[in-house]
C-alpha cells in the first residue's frame, strides 16, 4: 500500500557551523543559497498555510545545513507550532547552539529533536566534524543534556557509523538508551555529499550492528514516536530505543513519505533523484496564484508513490553530489 505523503521536511539554512566528513566533501568550497534567495518567514508560512497543509502535509521537520543558525529560529518554530493543522514538529540539530536555545524553542511549542552525535570521544568527534580548534564536543554534550533536562521527548540522537572511524564505538552509543529515555538511531553512511569517503571508507550494515547489540545484551522490538523509516529495537529493560536507518543494505523508497523544501524553495519529492522538482520561491515571486501552486504540489504528491517506485528499481548506486546540508537533509 502506497503510504499517506503528510511529512515535509524544511531546510531552514543551507550553512552549518560544523563539516562533517561524511556530509560535505573535503576541501571543495560548497555553493551556498544566496541570502536573497532564501525563503523569508513570511514566504515559507505562506507556503505552508497555503500550498502545503492544503495538500495534506501536517507533520514537519525543520533541518539544515544547522537549523539554529537561521535568524530568528525560535520566532519561526514558534509560528508553526501553532498552526493548527501542524500534527507533529520536529528538529534535526547537531546542538552546537542548543544549550542557549533549548527552553526557548520548547516554550515556542517544539516537543521533538534529533541530535547528531557520532562519538563519544572528543578527538574523534572533533575529526568527523572537521574542527581543528578547541573542542566542540563538550557544548554539543551539554546541548543534549540541555533538550533532556528541559524535556524534549522522544529525544533523538543521530549517528552515521563509518567504518573505522566510529565503528568501534557502536556498542558505547548504544547504551546512552539504557539509563535515559534517549533513542539512539545508527544511520548507515550513504555516498551522498563525499563520495571520496564513501569509497575510501565503505559502510556497515545495520544488521552487523544488531548482531553486536544483540552478542552483549541481546535485543527485541521496540517503538518510539516518529515519522522515519527507523527500524526499532531495544536493548532488554532500556529506558530508550535503538533505530536502524537501513537505506543502503534495505531500501525503503516503496515507504517513503516524505518531501523536502530548500532554504532556497525547491520542493524535491525524493532525496535521491530530481525528478518533479519545483521551484516554490521563483513561482511565489512572479505572483503564480497559491491555487495553482497548491495544485503542482498536490500532482506531485500524488505521482510521488511512482518516484519511490522508480528509485527503488533503480537502487542507491549513484554518487551524488549535492549533499544533505544543500538538500535538507
Ligand atoms: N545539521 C543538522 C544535523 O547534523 O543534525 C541537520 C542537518 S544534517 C544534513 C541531517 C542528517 O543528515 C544528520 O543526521 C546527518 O547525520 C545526516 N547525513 C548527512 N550526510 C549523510 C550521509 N552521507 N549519509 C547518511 N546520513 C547523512
Ligand atoms: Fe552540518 Fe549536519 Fe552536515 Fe554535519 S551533518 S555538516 S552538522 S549539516
Amino acid at each position: 500500500m502506497s503510504p499517506v505523503i503528510d511529512y515535509l521536511r524544511i531546510s531552514l539554512i543551507d550553512r552549518c557551523n560544523f563539516r562533517c566528513q561524511y556530509c560535505m566533501p573535503e576541501g571543495e568550497d560548497l555553493q551556498y543559497a544566496l541570502q536573497q534567495d532564501v525563503l523569508t518567514n513570511d514566504e515559507l508560512m505562506t507556503l505552508l498555510t497555503q500550498v502545503f497543509i492544503p495538500a495534506g502535509f501536517t507533520r514537519f521537520r525543520l533541518t539544515g545545513g544547522e537549523p539554529l543558525l537561521r535568524p530568528g529560529v525560535v520566532d519561526l518554530v514558534g509560528a508553526i507550532a501553532s498552526l493548527p493543522d501542524t500534527q507533529d514538529l520536529a528538529l534535526t540539530t547537531n546542538a552546537f547552539l542548543l544549550a542557549d536555545l533549548a527552553e526557548d524553542l520548547y516554550q515556542a511549542g517544539l516537543r521533538r529533536v534529533n541530535i547528531s552525535l557520532d562519538s563519544l570521544t572528543p578527538e574523534i568527534f572533533d575529526q568527523i566534524i572537521g574542527n581543528r580548534g578547541r573542542s566542540r564536543w563538550q557544548q554539543v554534550w551539554d546541548g543534549i543534556l540541555a533538550a533532556h533536562r528541559v524535556g524534549f521527548s522522544p529525544l533523538k540522537l543521530n549517528v552515521v557509523v563509518i567504518p573505522g572511524l566510529n565503528d568501534h564505538e557502536v556498542l558505547d552509543l548504544a547504551a546512552l538508551s539504557i539509563d535515559r529515555d534517549w533513542h539512539v538511531r545508527f544511520i548507515e553512511f550513504m555516498p551522498i555529499g563525499n563520495g571520496d569517503l564513501f569509497q575510501h571508507r565503505g559502510w556497515v550494515a545495520s544488521e552487523e550492528l544488531r548482531q553486536r547489540i544483540r552478542d552483549r545484551w541481546g535485543l527485541t522490538d521496540g517503538a518510539v514516536r516518529g515519522n522515519g523509516p527507523a527500524d526499532i529495537f531495544q536493548i532488554p529493560g532500556a529506558k530508550g530505543t535503538l533505530g536502524f536507518i537501513s537505506q543502503m543494505s534495505e531500501c525503503f523508497c516503496d515507504r517513503c513519505n516524505r518531501m523536502r523544501l530548500s532554504a532556497d524553495g525547491w520542493l524535491r519529492p525524493c532525496l535521491l533523484n530530481e525528478t518533479g522538482q519545483l521551484d516554490l520561491r521563483t513561482a511565489l515571486r512572479e505572483g503564480v496564484p497559491l491555487a495553482h501552486l497548491r495544485d503542482q504540489v498536490q500532482a506531485l504528491v500524488d505521482y510521488k508513490p511512482e518516484i519511490n517506485y522508480k528509485q527503488r528499481e533503480s537502487g542507491t548506486t549513484g554518487r551524488y553530489s549535492r549533499t544533505m546540508s544543500q538538500i535538507g537533509g
